[in-house]
């Protein structure tokens, strides 16, 4: 006789969750719990214009895997497209320049290419040779990454270069991420050269022919609603977990409201969701895990999205915008130029607000933030076309800051998990902030709850 599957409810239907359930297909009968109104988290699209536009995440490695597996297992495979290879181009010293080829997340590997691009003053380029005749980096123990470049490279390679790529992935600063957690393609390479741009060199290695990034026509957050349909999961949204607890035969989860709480009941729990809300369903069952996740910030930030008439201004895929430019725009990206998938006669763009510790810019109301990108894209640009329509969406803790250390806070947050038979935890605030990280993350999850099935002793409690 067969054994009866077990149930599993996910808490959270991101993409971390929801990669979750589509690896239990089959295996489990399961259950996702949402809060919010729709599932996706935070890759969703939403019509600025008529058009479809990405609020959230827009493109996905191809590079790291799970993200197009899991397009393809959601059968939307054969609809991936690739970005357009544009040049991208940087605000340095007043004045666009293209992002020099050859660097890892801004750390350069090609010095040839770097001076080039004109990103650094002279000054800041001269200073730039001395990391290969130093003593080697040699870094042991976890450091921030601007420590170490600002130490090999000098000052204006963290400011121009690394910050705005880091800042463009966590919206963070280089001074407080980690590198062990934010830049790991270094580590190894770090240990066996004596300079940070030998190690950068070695990390590129042979760069993989093909397109870098995947998406999808009418915006990547199509794919979370075709994970959910392909995984056979039954959906609750507008359901916020609001505590856990451990029964002699699996888990309870809390719903409802304090005054009518509602229970559902589990075998098995994968909770994908930021650190936050993990941390309060955690602190009664695994009260250091849940102290360790209560230690992990958030960076907000907001997408400006503007339509506007006429072809795109500018030239290229975007550009980014270090801090020390003074601006407080990010980074700009040309989405009709990079997707090509819009009407000749509009431009889409998206302009990113907000770094770390900068939560103020994000107060200013919608119709100030759309100025604000407006006069600030003249600026760069000169007159851009007629605004048609414009939408602007705040990601209020959008990006955890993985800090000097997070990688050990993660082994100790698994550790303490892991001691709990049939609970799991996957998405962005562990191993990686990108989409096809946090899918791996829920499918690593889905994978531990179910080899942890059946462990629940009711003797021991
Ligand atoms: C503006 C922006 C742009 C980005 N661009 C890219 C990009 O181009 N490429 C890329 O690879 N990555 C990008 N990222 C990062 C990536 O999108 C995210 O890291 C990833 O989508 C996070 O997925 P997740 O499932 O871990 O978490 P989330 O998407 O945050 O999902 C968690 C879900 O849990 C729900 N939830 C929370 N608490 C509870 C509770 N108590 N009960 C029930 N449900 C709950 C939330 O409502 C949410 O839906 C971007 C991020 C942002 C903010």
């Amino acid at each position: 006789m067969t054994a009866p599957l077990p149930n599993v409810v996910v808490v959270g239907g991101g993409l971390a969750g929801l990669a979750a359930a589509l690896e239990l297909r089959g295996r489990a009968h399961v259950t996702v719990l949402e809060s919010g109104s729709r599932l996706g988290g935070k890759v969703r699209v939403s019509d600025v214009g008529g058009l479809p536009v990405d609020e959230g995440a827009d493109a996905m490695l191809r590079r790291v895997p799970h993200g197009v597996r899991l397009a393809q297992d959601a059968g939307l495979g054969d609809e991936l497209v690739s970005p357009a290879a544009g040049q991208a181009f940087l605000l340095s010293r007043g004045e666009l320049r293209p992002l020099p080829s050859g660097t890892v997340m801004g750390v350069p590997a090609d010095l040839a290419a770097l001076a080039r691009s004109e990103v650094l003053s002279a000054a800041g380029l001269a200073r730039v040779p001395l990391d290969l005749v130093r003593p080697g980096p040699a870094t042991v123990e976890d450091v921030s990454v601007g420590e170490l470049v600002a130490r090999r490279l000098g000052r204006e390679v963290v400011e121009r270069l690394v910050d705005p790529l880091l800042g463009g992935v966590y919206a963070g600063r280089a001074d407080l991420l980690s590198l062990q957690a934010t830049l790991p393609q270094l580590v190894e390479p770090l240990a066996r050269n004596r300079s940070l741009v030998l190690a950068a060199r070695d990390a590129r290695g042979t760069p993989s022919p093909g397109p870098v990034f995947a998406g999808l026509p009418g915006g990547l957050g199509r794919l979370p609603q075709a994970v959910a349909v392909a995984s056979g999961a039954q959906v609750r949204l507008r359901t916020t977990v609001r505590a856990l607890i451990r029964t002699p035969d699996g888990w309870r989860l809390v719903i409802g409201s304090a005054a009518e709480p509602a229970y559902v009941d589990a075998d098995a729990v994968v909770l994908a969701v930021p650190a936050a809300p993990a941390a309060r369903l955690l602190r009664d069952v695994a009260p250091h895990a849940a102290a360790d996740l209560g230690g992990i910030d958030y960076a907000s930030v907001a997408i400006v999205t503007l339509v506007l008439a006429g072809p795109p201004p500018g030239e290229g895929s975007g550009y980014l915008v270090p801090a020390v430019e003074g601006l407080t725009t990010k980074a700009v990206t040309f989405t009709s130029r990079k997707w090509g998938a819009y009407p000749g006669d509009v431009t889409v763009l998206r302009a990113s607000i907000g770094r770390y510790g900068e939560e103020v810019d994000l107060q200013r109301d919608d119709a100030e933030l759309v100025e604000l990108v407006l006069e600030e894209l003249a600026l760069v640009l000169g007159p851009v076309g007629p605004l048609v329509d414009s939408r602007v969406v705040r990601w209020g803790g959008g990006l955890p800051q993985y800090a000097v250390g997070h990688l050990d806070r993660v082994l100790r947050i698994r550790a303490a998990v892991g001691q709990l038979p049939g609970l799991a935890v996957a998405g962005a605030a562990y191993d990686g902030v990108g989409v096809p990280a946090v899918i791996r993350s829920g499918r690593e999850a889905a994978a531990a709850v179910l080899l942890h099935n059946g462990g629940h002793d009711r003797d021991t409690r």
